[in-house]
Order: C-alpha cells, then structure tokens, then sequence
C-alpha cells in the first residue's frame, strides 16, 4: 500500500501549455503557463 507521498510523485509535473516547459508552482496566477510565457 503505498503513501499519499508516493500518490503525489507519481503525478505528472505541471508544464506550461505554450512551451512545454515544467512549471515549478509558485504563485497560482501563472495559471498553465511558465513564468516567461505568462509575462505578456
Ligand atoms: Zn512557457
């Protein structure tokens, strides 16, 4: 059985829906974009 920790590794890491690049979730606004996409 395993932990609610392995639950959420095994998710997949959010990417930006206009790079493709991994999104590392700092601040909810950037919405599905990386920081550089969601600059404009
Ligand atoms: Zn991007």
């Amino acid at each position: 059985m395993e932990s609610i920790v392995e639950f959420f590794k095994n998710l997949p890491p959010k990417q930006c829906a206009h790079c493709g690049k991994a999104i590392e979730e700092q601040h909810e606004c950037y919405g599905n974009h990386c920081d550089q996409c969601s600059e404009k």
